[in-house]
């Protein structure tokens, strides 16, 4: 089966070079892009939903076949809804790989999406939202592992909580 439309799904709070390297190589295979911010669990991170949108429009604006949305309950839901037939991942490590076997299978059993693997980019294996925030928070230099506009939200962000 051919794969015209692919979902790049994730919280992306906020997007990290990395994230931005797996939807770039999805974007050069699949006819079209769309990168879906989890919403559900959206209120107990650094970043809104809309600001996480947002950031993401900014980075991929130089690709022409990536848009970004936002999806809330199953994703499969989402996927069914606007004719997604596979969910593209990236695997960092061999930690990703049982979270993320059980969500392709369960995937799979409730509504026959397929979900497409990508190794990550050995430049950015170690990569991961949650420690981007934290070394931002103490002032470490995150220049290498997030694109510009997003440094700038996220100094921004942390300068001034919720006046962002
Ligand atoms: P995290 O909070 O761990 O950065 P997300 O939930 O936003 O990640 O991740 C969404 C998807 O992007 C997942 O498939 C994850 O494996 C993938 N991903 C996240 N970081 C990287 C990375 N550095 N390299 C490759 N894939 C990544």
């Amino acid at each position: 089966m051919r794969v015209g439309r692919v979902a790049c799904p994730g919280s992306f709070d906020p997007v990290t070079n990395g994230h931005l390297d797996i939807i770039r190589r999805a974007a050069l295979l699949h006819d079209e892009v769309i990168v879906v911010v989890g919403a559900n669990l959206a209120k107990h991170g650094l970043f809104t939903v809309e600001e996480r949108v947002s950031m993401l429009e900014e980075v991929t604006s130089d690709l022409p076949n990536v848009s970004v949305g936002t999806f809330r309950g199953l994703l499969v839901d989402f996927c069914r809804s606007n004719g997604v037939s596979a969910i593209v991942k990236g695997l960092r490590a061999v930690s990703d790989f049982e979270y993320e076997m059980e969500m392709a299978q369960m995937n799979y059993r409730l509504a026959q999406i397929e979900t497409l693997f990508m190794t990550a980019n050995p430049l950015y294996s170690f990569l991961r939202s949650s420690l981007v925030r934290e070394i931002a928070t103490y002032g470490g230099d995150i220049t290498s592992l997030v694109p510009g506009p997003v440094e700038k939200r996220l100094r921004a962000k942390l300068a001034a909580p919720g006046q962002d």
